[in-house]
């Protein structure tokens, strides 16, 4: 089934803007799939953006669709039924969907314990609670996107060097390492930081951080399982840590039926310390131990791709505005994987600071004046802080070894399955429907 604008969604897709609707420029710091989204956004509303990328971005050409070597060896990312609808508002989403898969049901348990929760889309009376995407057709398709719209100047290979802040503007200088000159200037209304955890501009505006080392390292990769899917998204927690399976699109999926059935599952792993080295090297001992924290539930798991390790930390900006410059995407907030919330509540920062700066055009005012930043900063904290610390609540309500504390996180499992108004409430905040 394909994602189509849903009833929960109010937004419509407006026609795609190609000619600026106000001198004004933004400045993107950062072309990771947060800068060239929000770049997208503000083309769509008619605001111009110049994005400067530290790596060199690959040639693309519009026809060529491969994306990757192996099948088994994409990086994939769970969408919020939220993050779908963002992308269909601006156009995006039917390009996007051949290499995602709905998430139809999720299914959340404890090795070794009774209590265990589901939610399903028909019980929600939604279409999906989200999508599965690879992040290499992800990023394929925005790049394409942003380096065909006329309201976005791409800007790779370079590295910002300073930031300066003047009463109406905000310059910042660059090196380009393809051009001759060592140095050249850039300036704009307001300036946008998405240059990631360790962002050069947040170090160059002395805003600080506050920082938790999570001392895990979360294993991601591809297993396939000798029984399909069908589109059960899993949750489940064991003594190592929490474990996400997720549901992908056969290799040469088209967004059909019969391709979205497939066998392939994404797997985002917290792996005990030290062992590291032995999940990402030893595909049996990979296999083999997926297989026993998982029971046999969906099947064997067959077949593995190779996996990347990320070590966790959580790593919060002090401030998100500081004059001219806005802090966002991981800059803003890096979060613990586990429960797939980070991307999608950048989503949903871009999508208001978008907004507001596009009201800001039509009123013909200032869309980097101080105030209207900041009005930014405080919209956006509620909607934080709540995935923050549910983030948070996830990781460390799940690992704690105490048999007191883990009776009560079943008992509490139990509870969530049976009562009947708080599963709707948790669907729609894991939508990412409220903020
Ligand atoms: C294992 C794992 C699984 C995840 N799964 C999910 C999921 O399922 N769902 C979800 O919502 N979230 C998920 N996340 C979180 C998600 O990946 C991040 O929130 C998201 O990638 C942040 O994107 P970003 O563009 O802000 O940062 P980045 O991806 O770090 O991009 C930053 C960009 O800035 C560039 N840059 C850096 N420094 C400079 C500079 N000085 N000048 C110019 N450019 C610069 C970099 O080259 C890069 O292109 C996951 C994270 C991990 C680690």
């Amino acid at each position: 089934m394909q994602e189509t604008g849903s009833p929960l969604s109010n937004s419509k897709s407006l026609p795609e803007k190609r000619e600026a609707i106000t001198d004004q420029q933004v400045l993107i710091v950062g072309g990771g799939h947060v800068g060239l989204s929000f770049a997208l956004l503000l083309a769509h509303h008619g605001i111009a953006s110049t994005l400067l990328e530290k790596n060199r971005y690959p040639t693309i050409s519009p026809t060529d669709d491969r994306t990757r070597s192996h099948y088994l060896d994409s990086r994939n990312t769970a969408l919020s039924r939220r993050t779908v609808q963002i992308y269909q508002e601006i156009g995006l989403w039917d390009e996007l969907q051949s290499h995602a898969c709905r998430i139809d049901s999720v299914q959340i348990s404890e090795q070794g314990s009774f209590g265990r929760a589901q939610l399903n889309k028909a019980e929600e009376k939604v279409e999906s609670f989200g999508q599965v995407i690879e992040n290499a057709w992800l990023g394929r398709k925005l790049l394409l996107a942003a380096q065909q719209s006329p309201l976005v100047t791409l800007i790779d290979n370079a590295s910002v060097n300073t930031v300066a802040q003047q009463a109406d503007g905000v310059t910042l200088s660059f090196s380009n390492h393809d051009a001759a000159e060592s140095e050249q200037q850039l300036q704009a209304s307001v300036l946008v930081a998405c240059d990631g955890r360790d962002s050069t501009v947040r170090q160059l505006l002395n805003i600080g951080t506050t920082t938790y080392d999570y001392q895990q390292t979360a294993i991601v990769g591809v297993v396939e399982t000798d029984k399909p899917h069908e589109h059960v998204a899993i949750e489940r927690f064991s003594p190592a840590g929490p474990l996400a399976v997720l549901p992908l699109t056969d290799p040469e999926g088209d967004g059909n039926n019969e391709y979205q059935q497939g066998h392939r599952r994404s797997v985002v792993w917290v792996c005990p310390i030290g062992e590291e080295t032995r999940y990402l090297e030893d595909d049996a001992h990979f296999l083999q131990t997926l297989q026993q924290a998982f029971g046999q539930r969906s099947g064997k798991f067959v077949t593995t791709g190779r996996r990347g390790a990320y070590p966790l930390s959580r790593v919060l900006a002090d401030k998100q505005v500081e004059g001219r410059c806005v802090i966002m995407g991981n800059a803003a907030h890096t979060l613990h994987p586990v429960a797939g919330q980070g991307f999608n509540l950048c989503m949903r920062d871009a999508h208001v600071l978008a907004q507001m700066m596009s009201s800001q055009v039509l009123k013909g005012e200032d869309i980097g004046n101080a105030q209207l930043l900041q009005r930014y900063e405080k919209a956006r904290q509620t909607d934080q802080k709540r995935v923050i610390r549910f983030c948070d609540a996830v990781v460390h309500g799940f690992t704690h070894p105490n048999p007191a504390i883990k009776l009560a996180r079943n008992m509490a499992l139990l509870a969530f399955d049976k009562l009947p108004n708080i599963k709707p409430l948790v669907a729609t905040y894991a939508m990412g429907l409220k903020s």
